[in-house]
């Protein structure tokens, strides 16, 4: 035995193959565990394990390692049921029990406010409430964008690209995803395979059939399926092929029960970009639709439309209870996306005002308020943080529109802009409340609000993501008292 003190690092090199328990867990689900006080990432690895793992890249104080064996397995480890788990790369924690899954949400959400927001630990323990879990973590998307490709006999497959990489994992039956995808996918590779239409080559940009698009609107049952097709009319593949061969194929795809829309989408690019935005129906309606909190919402191939719409439910439930809404209350939404949050608190505000930065989804915005017969919503176009300021400089004819009760944001992952927490902190609202996919950018925009003079009342994280690292959280802030 060495008489290392203990706070002495040993650095370990690529290729040591060490034991180790794994004490912790990182942000994106990987296992995390000390040797001499030299800490080790692993991916795959569960907390509670112990595992033999080899090093791959090896820093002053920390390494990344692969995880070689698993010599005594956590209580919370569980088998995945997805047997391509850990090479696709979608559910970066399906080999952990679904409770413990939800506590290492919890605590990421917890971390962060207190860590990045630089709040005490013991005020941020008192405003946390428990995340909303799902009642059953399967099958719970309702859209899935499967790569059409070929593996690595040359077949015709369906799947995922493996983490990080350009490779397609052929996948039989994504659990989180519709039963109706496998259906559907097996319908187009079979047709494929016997009328030869090609699959699209990320490499040489020849082929057809980029990506296949599923969605269903869980509440209506209706199914859209729409190919991404990479379609030039020349090449390997003649129009007049191509039209012929999803004539037949429609036949086939729309005796789906469901089945309401069938489209094409052009994408010739060589992007990464999933979906072209030139859209063609060749079967049934442009859209389907789906009921969210009450109201009727259509949805297009391009649209953005919440995933996981019972959970979305939930949250945007907490978010309505946080905006306190009687009747009479002024509100904006802002990256309000096709409206969905500003029409379900519609009902109980005196007017909503929603901003988003997508011209497509504004109009999709505008056209579900009259939809659902709602009068009192208005719709802007353009980015939050030029918006708002804008208004709050020019004036509008609204006198109220500048003095909200509640402001309630949903930003992208990057989080919100300055200029528009600036704005939101002269317009003083009552409440803000802040929906966030990122608990990272939403801990340093806290910081802002709270500085700024607002009271960090309750945080609800929310799992919208089943064994996935992501978490989405909703906050209630409110002005805090002079
Ligand atoms: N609240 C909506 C959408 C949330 S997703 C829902 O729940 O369905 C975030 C939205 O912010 C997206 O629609 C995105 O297009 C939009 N967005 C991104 N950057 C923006 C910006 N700077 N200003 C306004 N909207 C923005």
């Amino acid at each position: 035995m060495s008489n290392k003190k203990s706070k002495e690092i040993t650095k370990y090199d690529k290729g040591d193959l060490l034991t180790v328990e794994i004490t912790d867990i990182g942000n994106d689900g990987e296992g995390i565990g000390k040797v001499d006080g030299y800490t080790l990432f692993i991916k795959d690895a569960v907390i509670g394990d112990v595992v033999k793992a080899k090093i791959m890249k090896a820093k002053k104080n920390y390494a990344y390692a692969h995880l070689e064996e698993v010599i005594t397995a956590s209580d919370v480890r569980v088998k995945p049921r997805c047997e391509i788990a850990r090479q696709c790369g979608g559910c970066q924690i399906q080999n952990m029990d679904y409770e413990r899954q939800l506590q290492f949400k919890q605590n990421k959400v917890r971390n962060n406010i207190v860590r990045l927001g630089g709040f005490e630990e013991s005020y941020v323990d008192g405003v946390m409430q428990s995340i909303i879990g799902m009642e059953d973590p399967w099958r719970y998307r309702n859209k899935a964008q499967f790569p059409i490709g070929r593996d690595k006999n040359g077949k015709i497959v369906a799947g995922f690209y493996a983490g990080r990489t350009h490779s397609i994992i052929p996948v039989d039956d994504c659990l989180i995803g519709t039963k109706e995808n496998k259906e559907i996918l097996d319908i187009i590779i079979d047709h494929m395979n016997k009328n030869g239409v090609e699959p699209y080559d990320e490499a040489s940009g020849k082929g057809l059939v980029r990506h296949v698009l599923i969605r269903k609107g869980f509440t209506s049952g209706e199914i859209m399926v729409c190919l991404v097709v990479n379609y030039k009319g020349k090449g390997g593949q003649s129009p007049a092929q191509f039209i012929k061969a999803q004539d037949s194929l429609v036949e086939r795809l729309r005796k789906n029960s469901g089945m309401t829309s069938i489209s094409v989408s052009v994408n010739t690019e060589k992007t990464n970009v999933i979906m072209g935005l030139e859209i063609h129906t060749i079967w049934g309606r442009d859209t389907i639709k789906d009921t969210l909190c009450g109201l009727e919402f259509e949805i297009s191939p391009l649209s953005f439309y919440q995933v996981n719409p019972k959970q979305c439910e939930k949250l945007y439930g907490k978010a309505i209870e946080y905006a306190g809404l009687t009747g009479k209350e002024t509100v904006w939404d802002l990256y309000c996306g096709i409206g969905t949050i500003t029409l379900s608190m519609a009902a109980d505000a005196r007017k909503v005002y929603g901003v988003e930065i997508i011209p497509e989804a504004i109009e999709d915005a505008k056209a579900n308020a009259k939809r659902n017969n709602i009068d009192n919503a208005e719709f802007y176009c353009g980015k939050a943080e030029e918006v708002l300021p804008d208004f709050y400089n020019k004036g509008m004819a609204d006198d109220n529109a500048l003095n909200p009760d509640v402001i309630v944001v949903d930003p992208p992952r990057k989080g919100c802009d300055e200029a528009c927490l600036d704005t939101m902190l002269k317009m003083k609202p009552e409440r803000i409340v802040y929906v966030s996919c990122d608990s990272a950018t939403l801990a340093r925009d806290l910081r802002i609000l709270v500085d700024g003079g607002y009271e960090l009342k309750a945080v609800t994280p929310c799992d919208m993501f089943g064994h996935t690292v992501h978490v989405e959280t909703v906050v209630l802030l409110t002005k805090a008292a002079r």
